[in-house]
């Protein structure tokens, strides 16, 4: 709200209610709508009644337009007023009020819009800077942990600093992206993501251990990570949209540590409220009809009936009848024993009712995402092989055409004298010649370096022909590794 705009719009209000009923008081005022003056002077007060009207609004709702509207509408009506006063009715001196009424509507109008703009300034210089200030520091403090003290972090920094950019990251596809290609490049989460991509792994399912978190058999073989560093990466890789998550179980957890690894479920007599509750089965022998506990036939001389003697050869010969509870403190016999949850942690007590129900869960692979991952991942792995035989690799890699052009490629690396540059295609089915073209005219504009095109899956055959007419090389697949063999393979031969 404006307090200055309707300071103005007031002074107006006031003045016209006081010209009102001065016309008013003084018996002059005649209903005269025959007189031209008459009519002109009606308009105008009806003028000044709307400006009032634009300016109480424009004040209350901070808007600029409408208080510099009312404003120059009031001075103009003023001023109208003035310069026709031969025809007009007057308003004397209340002139001078509405002229002031309108500047001060005015000049608060430039007000409202300069913190308008400075608000609108603000919002936007708050939003990228921050992003920005973000990943900076993310990758100070992950240039600055060793891998090892990872996990020490997970909770710490790193964490937070990667919650605010995942939240951030909800409205801004493009730095979800960026996060993904941080996360690709990752490990833990290569190891992963491609146990999707290359083993056709469906799911990973929990199973839960007397632990914190649930465990994943089918990643028991991932070596040298905690299961809180999988359980964090698996999180993280549902963020970044690269996983699915789906509900598996729920567990109950207790509602005072909201932990579920100690929960136990407890059976409880029903007289003494212990604990040590058996079970026995009834089983009936059924030559003699007798019913006596399992345990009751048990005799060290073998299956015997407590009642006639005979010694019982076969399993059929005896019928479960049902069960029964007995309690082991007070022996008391029941049919239901009392039901309730016992946290080892905190040794608290408690019924279904009260407890805490814990989600876990599986995951699956975006298939959304299955053709990003599989390229980055494909990448990746031929950057680390070419690392290991003492390339430097650049992803992406930029090159100097002979035009002077500076070409972005998937891929470059160089050791010594040799300079490979490679583009990676990929289809969902077939890469067609207008896909491979681009990298066509990188790689005759760059002929000092030895270029090099993955198709994924496979090349459309007008494609393959058009590479071969121009002898350009090219690998086709699917599969990473023998993409990457391959890569050497050429490599090893333009030796
Ligand atoms: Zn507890
Ligand atoms: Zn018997
Ligand atoms: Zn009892």
């Amino acid at each position: 709200m404006r307090q200055i705009g309707l300071a103005g719009i007031i002074i107006l209000i006031i003045s016209v209610i006081v010209s009102g009923a001065t016309y008013l008081g003084e018996s002059s005022f005649i209903w005269n709508p025959g007189d031209p003056g008459f009519i002109y002077s009606f308009i105008l007060t009806l003028g000044f009644l709307v400006a009032v009207g634009a300016g109480i609004y424009g004040a209350i709702k901070e808007m600029n337009e409408f208080l510099i509207a009312a404003g120059t509408a009031c001075i103009a009506l003023a001023l109208v007023n003035k310069l026709f006063s031969n025809v007009l009715y007057s308003w004397s001196y209340l002139d001078i009020f509405f002229l002031v009424a309108g500047f001060m509507m005015i000049l608060d109008s430039f007000h409202v819009k300069r913190i308008k703009e400075a608000k609108k300034l603000e919002e936007t210089k708050s939003d990228e800077p921050q992003t920005e200030k973000l990943l900076e520091k993310l990758d100070k403090l992950e240039s600055e942990t060793e891998p090892t003290e990872t996990e020490t972090t997970e909770e710490g920094e790193i964490f937070h600093v990667k919650r605010q950019l995942w939240s951030e990251a909800r409205k801004k596809p493009e730095l979800l992206k960026g996060l993904r290609d941080r996360l690709y490049s990752s490990a833990i989460v290569q190891d992963i993501v491609g146990r999707f991509i290359n083993s056709n792994l469906e799911s990973i399912e929990p199973i839960m251990v007397r632990s914190e978190t649930p465990s994943y058999p089918v990643l028991s073989d991932l070596k040298g990570y905690s299961q809180r560093k999988i359980q964090y990466t698996l999180n993280e890789l549902v963020e970044s949209g690269i996983l699915n998550e789906d509900l598996y179980e729920k567990l109950v957890a207790c509602p005072q540590c909201h932990q579920s690894a100690k929960v136990f479920t407890r059976s409880k007599c029903p007289e003494c409220e212990s604990h040590k509750v058996k079970i026995n089965r009834l089983m009936q022998h059924l030559d003699c009809g007798a019913i006596y506990k399992q345990s009751e036939y048990q005799t060290v001389s073998g299956i015997i009936c407590p009642k006639c003697g005979k010694k019982i050869e076969e399993d059929l010969e005896l019928k479960s009848v049902g069960i029964s509870f007995e309690c082991q403190s007070c022996n008391s016999i029941f049919s239901e024993p009392l039901r309730s949850y016992y946290c080892r942690g905190c040794s608290d007590e408690f019924q279904l009712k009260n407890c805490d129900l814990l989600d876990i869960h599986s995951f699956t692979l975006n298939q959304d995402i299955r053709a990003e991952a599989k390229e980055k991942l494909t990448v990746l792995t031929i950057a680390d092989s070419l690392k290991k035989i003492q390339y430097s690799v650049d992803t992406p890699g930029y090159l100097k055409g002979k035009t002077g052009v500076n070409h972005e490629f998937t891929l470059t690396a160089n050791k010594k004298d040799k300079l490979l540059a490679l583009d990676l295609v990929a289809s969902s089915e077939t890469v067609d010649t207008k896909t491979v073209l681009s990298s066509y005219a990188k790689f005759t504009d760059n002929i000092s370096a030895t270029s090099l095109l993955i198709a994924m899956p496979m090349l459309h055959q007008e494609a393959r022909d058009f590479l071969k007419a121009n002898n350009i090389q090219f690998i086709e697949g699917e599969n990473m590794y023998e993409i990457t063999d391959n890569v050497i393979k050429i490599l090893e031969k333009t030796n």
